[in-house]
C-alpha cells in the first residue's frame, strides 16, 4: 500500500475523515494550501498555538503519532507560552508581528531578546515543520521550485542530500533548512537551538527539526534514519508555496 492509500485507509478508520478529505491531493492542487508558517508569522501578542491541521498519525511511519502529539501539544505549546510570558511586561513589543520580532532581534531590549530568539524562533520554526510535513502533498518538487533546485543543486537528490548532511552536522539541538535568499537563490544550512533563517532575512522553504525530542521515541539515537524518513515524506506542494514565484 502506498502512503496515500495508507493515509486514506487510516483516515477512514479514525475520526479525522473530514480533515483528511479537505487535504485530499486533488483539492490541494486546485487551491494552493494555506501555509501555517505564514499565519504564525503574522501573529501578535498574545501568540497562540495553531492546530496541526492533520491527525497525529498522518505522517506515519516517518513520524509516529506519539511523537507528533507530544511535539505539537507540549513542545510547540511551551514555546508559545514562554514567548507570551516574555512579552507580558514588554508592552512596546506587543504590537509587533512574530516576523517583525524575529527580523528585529538585534533591536529588542536586553530583557526580551534571548527569550524572543528562543521561544519566538521555536514558534516559527515548528510552524514551518508542520507546514512541510502536511500529508497528501506532491512527493517531488515541480514548477518554479523544481527549476530553482536544479539550478542551485543540480538535482533534487543533491538538495535532499545537502539537507540531510546539514542535519547530521548540527551538533546538539537545532534544525536543517532549505532557504531562499533575497535574490531567489536556494541554500541549505543548519541552525542551532531555535535560531531561524528568518532573522537573517532568509525565507524558509523546508525546515526539519533535529532536536532529539523530534525523533528519540521512535529512532532513539539514529538521527540519520529519522532524516531519511522525514526528507522522504516532505510535502513539496507546501514547500513550493513557501518558495513562491
Ligand atoms: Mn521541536
Amino acid at each position: 500500500m502506498d502512503r496515500r492509500n495508507f493515509l486514506r485507509t487510516s483516515a477512514g478508520a479514525a475520526a479525522g475523515l473530514t480533515v483528511m478529505s479537505a487535504l485530499d491531493a486533488s483539492s490541494a492542487k486546485a487551491t494552493p494550501p494555506r501555509l501555517l508558517i505564514d499565519d504564525v508569522l503574522s501573529q501578535k501578542y498574545p501568540f497562540t498555538l495553531p492546530a496541526l491541521g492533520y491527525a497525529d498519525n498522518a505522517v506515519e511511519p516517518a513520524v509516529d503519532a506519539q511523537t507528533m502529539s507530544i511535539h505539537h501539544d507540549k513542545h510547540h505549546a511551551a514555546y508559545v507560552t514562554n514567548l507570551n510570558k516574555a512579552l507580558e511586561t514588554q508592552t512596546a513589543l506587543q504590537g509587533k508581528t512574530l516576523r517583525e520580532l524575529l527580523t528585529g532581534l538585534a533591536t529588542l531590549p536586553d530583557g526580551a531578546r534571548n527569550a524572543v530568539r528562543n521561544n519566538g524562533g521555536g514558534h516559527a520554526n515548528h510552524a514551518m515543520f508542520w507546514t512541510v510535513l502536511a500529508p497528501n502533498g506532491a512527493k517531488a518538487p515541480s514548477g518554479t521550485l523544481a527549476a530553482a533546485i536544479m539550478r542551485d543543486f543540480g538535482s533534487v537528490a543533491a538538495c535532499t542530500a545537502a539537507l540531510k548532511a546539514a542535519g547530521l552536522a548540527q551538533f546538539g539541538s537545532g534544525w536543517t533548512w532549505l532557504v531562499r535568499d533575497g535574490g531567489g537563490k536556494l541554500t541549505v544550512r543548519g541552525s542551532a537551538n531555535q535560531d531561524t533563517p528568518i532573522t537573517d532575512g532568509g525565507k524558509p522553504i523546508v525546515g526539519v527539526d533535529v532536536w532529539e525530542h523530534a525523533y528519540y521515541l521512535k529512532y532513539q539515537n539514529r538521527r540519520t534514519d529519522y532524516l531519511d524518513a522525514v526528507l522522504g515524506a516532505l510535502n513539496w506542494d507546501t514547500a513550493a508555496s513557501a518558495y513562491g514565484a
